[in-house]
């Protein structure tokens, strides 16, 4: 399996596919109207450099798209959902998940060689581990979000304890992980 993960991270083609989910949800995102006066929302994506993707990926995976609302006094902003980007996280919400769940039961020696193969030091992991336990968990989203699932999910093991409730081939079950979380990943009140 973990071969499988390093493998994804490291194929361009998964990564484009991702953008395409990110493009297909910014065309529906732009289609509503402004939640807080429904005037018409515009254009107003921004650049991120985020960390983890393979090399060779044109420019166009650097924005995030975000729109704004076109009224003057309004300009409020909405950014929807994304399988790229996880909140302000600087890394991919791919890497986010991933690594999460390789950290898992993994011996110091393993994660070391994947913290090396994957440019993220040990402080990161951890810090991800962390916000899986305590502020994914503690999330409205979650607590409502988890009584989809039966038996309930192990909340110690997650991401990896998640994953293992979707089917399919790996990429498959990151992915359907990856829609699932969609809901907290825009804006800019989660997921921080
Ligand atoms: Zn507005």
């Amino acid at each position: 399996m973990h071969s499988l993960y390093s493998t994804l991270l490291a194929d361009a083609t998964f990564h484009k596919l991702l953008l395409v989910f990110d493009q297909d949800i910014a065309i529906s995102a732009r289609r509503e109207p402004c939640l807080l006066c429904s005037g018409v929302l515009h254009s107003a994506r921004y650049r991120r450099k985020p960390r983890g993707r393979p090399a060779g990926l044109g420019e166009e995976h650097d924005w995030r798209f975000s729109f704004c609302c076109a009224r003057d006094g309004c300009r409020t902003r909405r950014t929807p959902p994304s399988f790229r980007f996880l909140g302000r996280k600087v890394y991919l919400a791919t890497m986010v998940v991933l690594i999460a769940i390789m950290r898992e039961g993994a011996t110091a020696a393993r994660m070391q060689q994947l913290s090396g193969l994957l440019g993220v030091n040990r402080r990161t992991v951890e810090r991800w581990r962390a916000w899986w336990r305590d502020t994914f968990t503690a999330s409205p989203f979650w607590q409502i979000g988890r009584a989809t699932f039966m038996p309930p999910v192990d909340q110690d093991r997650l991401p990896a304890s998640l994953i293992e409730r979707f089917t399919g081939s790996g990429a498959e079950q990151l992915i359907a992980l990856l829609r699932f979380i969609a809901p907290i990943t825009g804006g800019n009140r989660h997921a921080r």
